[in-house]
């Protein structure tokens, strides 16, 4: 066996497919908790209508089988590192990939995890434009208000209805002058609930077609930092092939790049896999001389 892939979301489905397609013996390995799960559809992706993220994956693993690649359902929770190669979930391989992906912290409000994915999502460039023009709440990280200030700026490209709940922090003039201009309002008090169409602020109710909140990432899989390899910043360190500072071991898509949206992190995935074949290619030359 060539290369281990581990996790089979969309990263590590392209990064499959593209060793599949250089002949590459491929074994993929996911425990089915790809990021958006949550959500109904994946938006944005060029050449897919609105899938269910299930039903993109589905389309993945469908195409994985004209190759020498087999997708197994299950965690790895160790990676053996042997004189030529590693052991993962019992193959032995030359080469691993982690498409492990990112663990979403959310806001501690209540409504907010029941309804993640659905009414209450992070990013506008996969969710706003269904919402364009209506009443939209972003909603803060406690302790962490320049964050939720940047991402109010932002939104307000897609609606010229939209608060800031800062959920008890105050801001700075500058940040009050900065909402002002993009025409972002503000509401400094407690946030109560989230709520099916509104926001429970203490004292009074708001309206929210969605709630768009401030996120902290952290990686899903601690492999990479078992393994040795550099992670800063909660990203598992790569040059652009996806290299990690570990030989033989790689890492694509949020695992390395937390903010690609879906289709990026394919295309990273796909970048990188092309670099584990070559790396490979010449470790095959090299046993020949
Ligand atoms: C609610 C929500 C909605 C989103 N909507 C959109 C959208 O509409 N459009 C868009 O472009 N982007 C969207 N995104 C972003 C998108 O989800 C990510 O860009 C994408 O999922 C990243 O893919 P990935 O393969 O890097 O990681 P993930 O999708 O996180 O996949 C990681 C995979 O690795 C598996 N795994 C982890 N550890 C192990 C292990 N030890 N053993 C086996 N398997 C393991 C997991 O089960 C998972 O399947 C959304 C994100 C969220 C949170």
């Amino acid at each position: 066996m060539d290369v281990a892939v581990i996790g089979g979301s969309v990263a590590g489905l392209q990064a499959a497919l593209t060793l599949g397609r250089a002949r590459r013996q491929v074994v993929v390995f996911d425990d089915g908790r790809a990021r958006n799960r949550a959500a109904s559809h994946v938006h944005n992706f060029l050449g897919a209508e609105q899938p269910a993220p299930d039903e993109l994956l589905a389309v993945g693993r469908r195409q994985l089988a004209t190759y020498d690649v087999a997708v197994r359902d299950g965690r790895v929770d160790d990676v053996e590192v042997v004189d030529d190669g590693f052991v993962a979930g019992g193959e032995h391989v030359r080469a691993v990939v982690l498409a492990t992906g990112l663990r979403d912290e959310l806001p501690d409000v209540p409504g907010v995890a029941d309804r993640w994915g659905q009414s209450v999502v992070a990013c506008p460039h996969c969710h706003g434009w269904e919402v364009r023009d209506q009443p939209l709440v972003q909603l803060g990280m406690r302790g962490a208000p320049e964050r939720s200030v940047a991402r109010a700026v932002l939104l307000s490209r897609w609606s010229d209805d939209v608060t800031l709940c800062t959920d008890g922090d105050e801001l700075t003039a500058a940040q009050r002058d900065q909402l002002d201009r993009a025409g972002v309002a503000v509401r400094t008090e407690r946030v109560e609930e989230v709520r099916a169409g509104s926001v429970a602020l203490t004292g009074a109710d708001l309206p929210a077609r969605r709630v768009f909140v401030v996120v902290r990432q952290h990686q899903q899989s601690d492999l990479a930092e078992r393994l040795g390899c550099q992670v800063t910043d909660g990203a598992v360190v790569t040059d652009e092939g996806g290299r990690t500072t570990m030989p033989g071991i790689y890492a694509v898509g949020t695992t390395a790049s937390p903010a690609l949206l879906a289709i990026g992190a394919a295309g990273h995935a796909s970048t990188a896999a092309v670099a584990v074949h070559a790396d490979l290619l010449e470790l095959d030359l090299s046993s020949r001389r």
